[in-house]
């Protein structure tokens, strides 16, 4: 079995569409994979539909899910939901209310790079995003095209695009804490996306994942690109502590990123202890 609970399709700030995502999968030898977005679930029927047209004899489990945006204290972390009831009110709000967000803020950062000297422009990223959640990640693409940097990933520094950098402005982020419940709450699994990942910016301290375990997390993304493994064995030991689940993934972004899918990959017995732990949806195929 090969599990990739962590990819993302232009629904937010992947490049491929949710079918293509799904046919990505298949093309990887994947049995699983999660599609989490960031703060949407607006790819979830067109991925669900695309794994009911696979021929018969494919097995592609599809896990939807979502990484929402989070902030404890004044450290940006983000947190995986899987599984929960998309039509639960609270937790609905809640993205809503980030996604909203993500647009005052995309045309801050645009303005920002613009007086920084950038040529680019709000329909621009709009173009870049189409339907999706608009993030940092279209900004940088837009920086590419205009010839300011290289590569996206050259866009996230302190130049530019990084946390604290000279361009990049806060959204609207949910405590961690809540977002635990709300996931929760709405009947899903939460777990704490690369909280480990010190070349984004800072991260957030043991004594916070034992508060987010205590309000009802499941599982620590241990195996991903941007955890060295040093890192990896720290974590390794404080979810047995905390008596959490570890998951590994590719969070796959398509071309924007150079991961491939089932790069990391999670232990199937983890896969199921996370699925019986939620009520709010169930996957979708296999
Ligand atoms: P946003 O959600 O708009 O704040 O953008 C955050 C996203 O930018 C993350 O989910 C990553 O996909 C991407 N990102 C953050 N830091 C980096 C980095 N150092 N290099 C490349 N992509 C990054
Ligand atoms: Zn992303
Ligand atoms: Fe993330
Ligand atoms: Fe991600």
């Amino acid at each position: 079995m090969r599990i990739d609970l962590h990819a993302h399709s232009n629904a937010s700030d992947g490049t491929d569409t949710p079918a293509e995502l799904v046919a990505a999968a298949v093309g990887a030898g994947l049995d699983v994979v999660a599609l989490t977005d960031h703060d949407t679930v607006a790819g979830h029927t067109e991925a669900a539909d695309a794994v009911h047209a696979l021929p018969a004899g494919s097995r592609l489990t599809l896990v939807p899910g979502a990484e929402l945006s989070c902030v404890a204290g004044d450290i940006s972390m983000h947190l995986l939901a899987y599984l929960f009831d998309p039509a639960e009110p609270a937790f609905a709000a809640e993205r809503e209310l980030v996604r909203t967000d993500r647009f005052r803020r995309g045309r801050a950062i645009v303005e920002r790079c613009r007086e920084l000297g950038a040529d680019i422009s709000w329909d621009q990223v709009r173009r870049i995003a189409g339907e999706g959640s608009v993030g940092r990640p279209h900004i940088a693409s837009a920086l590419v095209e205009a010839g300011v940097v290289a590569s996206v990933s050259d866009a996230f520094t302190a130049d530019w695009l990084a946390n604290g950098g000279r361009a990049d402005v806060r959204k609207h982020e949910t405590d961690p804490v809540t977002a635990v419940r709300l996931v929760r709450e709405a009947g899903g699994v939460p777990v704490f996306a690369h909280p480990g990942a010190v070349k984004r910016g800072r991260t957030v301290s043991d004594q916070v994942i034992a508060d987010l375990a205590a309000a009802g997390l499941a599982a620590l993304e241990v195996d991903h690109i941007d955890h060295d493994e040093p890192t990896r064995a720290h974590l390794r030991g404080l979810a047995a502590e905390l008596g959490l689940l570890t998951t590994g993934s590719s969070d796959y972004h398509g071309s924007r990123k150079t991961v491939r899918l089932g790069e990391h990959t999670t232990d199937p017995q983890v896969y199921e202890a996370l699925v019986e732990q939620a009520t709010g949806a169930k996957p979708i195929g296999g």
